[in-house]
């Protein structure tokens, strides 16, 4: 299958209903081989303007329709996603990079969020609560917040959309949609699918151009009540400066620095499972991928032994080969980052155990790499690494691992394998993050809160408390004669 086989494959931008062009353009490059797929709009601020107006118009009728009429229609879009699963999967790879079974699993996952979300519309309850005096009473309804943006990365080009659409439209609320340049298509063509899902017109909008333009416009324009937004801190931070002078609500789902810490009383074979899982997942391009490996040292030896085995097992290469375990980095810059990650902890005497490499096939590619006694302050354990590399610190006690794990602007994930009951409990009470795996390396799914705290952001996504992001509270005081 090519991109130009595919009919949900657009090259434009969902503004109203409508598929719109602009002269100017941006190119969407494959990261496998660097040629070019596809051309896209470049909206200026009118543009922006213009759908935000769209979208509050939307919004006047589509939060007077029931609970369950939302709900159907988020949940036919769920069924298109499931039935164009391949299609959707194709342009992601082609997109993104990642290998073709990681794409289909991707759009599982994210159709999953449109499926509870869909559900979830109809448990959008108020309360009655106890009042204070006999003669009043308290009542709490919730209301959609309004029309919403979302500003979303490449990493995971439909999951990191859909955590926030299907919430936002079952709550009631429009949304415009600002996906990664680099990976515009895979939201271009859910746009289509929301459109044949029969949601009305400016309910969701998806646009695109250059970024800074578009999340001004989106920042200045008063009638955006939330802005949502999945990328790097120090983005989310201007972000939130600029939402600042009219008080915007926000989500911010941002950097992570996720240790990893295997105990000498954990099963040995399973931590090596759940960082295989965890840490080379989209070539280790997740927000919550294991960057610090801690293990004590008593087992240390073993677990090397067993990790290098299977990471040099990994093929990588072209996503939509057969066979594929890891694709390219999304970019030069980032297999430039893992390389000065890999040169900083061998010059502070790290030891390289597998891999090391940038790979012949272009500048994109770096081979899965495991490093040993890397000091504790190396930059790869500092700074999210977002690469297939896996640096191994040794310690001795839970104490100290502890220090370790915390010592870090970041609490998105955290996962540690023991089997020791006691350990487990004292060691979830003292990690700071917002999300901790107790031996698994895979914690995501619809149905939990996914989301961290200190500079990993604000909010969540998934679980019912994933809608109450999109409503407002509303108190009110009735007197009672
Ligand atoms: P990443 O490292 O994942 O690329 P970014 O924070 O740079 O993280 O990007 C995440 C999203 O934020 C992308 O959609 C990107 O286009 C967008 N973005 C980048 N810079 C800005 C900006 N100045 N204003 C608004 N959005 C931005």
């Amino acid at each position: 299958m090519t991109l130009n086989d595919i009919d949900i494959f657009k090259q434009a931008c969902l503004i109203n209903g409508e598929w719109v062009t602009t002269s100017d353009s941006l190119e969407v490059d494959n990261p496998a081989t660097g040629e070019v797929i596809a051309t896209i709009p470049q909206l200026d601020a009118d543009a922006v303007n213009q759908a935000v107006t769209a979208a509050n118009d939307a919004f006047k009728l589509w939060r007077k329709k029931t609970p369950a009429e939302r709900g159907e229609l988020v949940r036919k879009w769920y069924e298109l996603m499931v039935e164009h699963t391949d299609e959707l999967a194709t342009i992601m790879t082609t997109e993104q990079g990642k290998p073709l079974a990681e794409a289909k699993g991707e759009i599982a996952y994210a159709a999953s969020y449109v499926k509870w979300f869909a559900e979830e519309a109809m448990r959008i309850n108020g309360e009655i609560l106890p009042a204070g005096t006999p003669d009043t009473q308290i009542r709490v309804s919730r209301d959609p917040v309004g029309v919403c943006a979302a500003i979303t990365p490449w990493n995971f080009p439909a999951a990191m959309i859909t955590r926030k659409v299907a919430p936002a439209l079952a709550a009631g609320c429009t949304i415009i949609v600002k996906p990664a340049s680099q990976t515009p298509l895979t939201a271009l063509a859910l746009g289509e699918l929301a459109i044949q899902a029969g949601i009305p017109k400016g309910v969701i909008q998806v646009i695109t151009g250059k970024a800074s333009v578009i999340g001004d416009a989106l920042c200045e324009n008063s009638t955006v009540r939330k802005l949502t937004f999945t990328g790097s801190t120090e983005i989310g931070s201007q972000l939130m400066k600029k939402c600042a002078p009219d008080v915007k609500k926000l989500s911010l789902e941002l950097g992570g620095n996720a240790p990893f810490i295997v105990f000498e009383d954990a099963d040995i074979d399973l931590a090596v499972d759940g960082l295989m899982k965890g840490k080379f997942r989209n070539a280790g391009q997740t927000c919550i991928s294991p960057n610090r490996v801690y293990v004590q040292r008593s087992v240390l030896e073993e677990f090397q032994t067993k990790l290098v085995k299977k990471v040099e097992a990994l093929k990588v290469g072209n996503g939509l080969d057969d066979g594929v375990d890891i694709g390219p980095l999304i970019d030069a810059a980032g297999a430039d980052k893992v390389t000065e990650h890999v040169d900083n902890a061998l010059s502070n005497g790290a030891t390289l155990l597998t891999g090391g490499k940038r790979l012949p096939n272009g500048d994109n590619w770096y081979t899965p790499t495991v490093l040993t006694n890397v000091p504790p302050t190396a930059q790869c354990t500092c700074e999210e690494t977002f690469g297939p590399l896996v640096p191994i610190i040794p310690f001795d006690t839970e104490e100290e691992v502890i220090e370790y794990a915390n010592d870090t602007p970041f609490g998105l994930a955290a996962y540690f394998f023991s089997d020791d009951l006691h350990r487990a409990q004292r060691v979830v009470d003292a990690i700071e993050s917002g999300m901790v795996g107790v031996n698994t390396g895979a914690i995501s799914a619809a149905n939990a809160p996914f989301g961290g705290v200190k500079a990993s952001g604000l909010g969540r996504e998934g679980a019912h408390a994933g809608i109450e992001e999109y409503l407002e509270m509303k108190y009110q005081c009735y007197a009672i004669k």
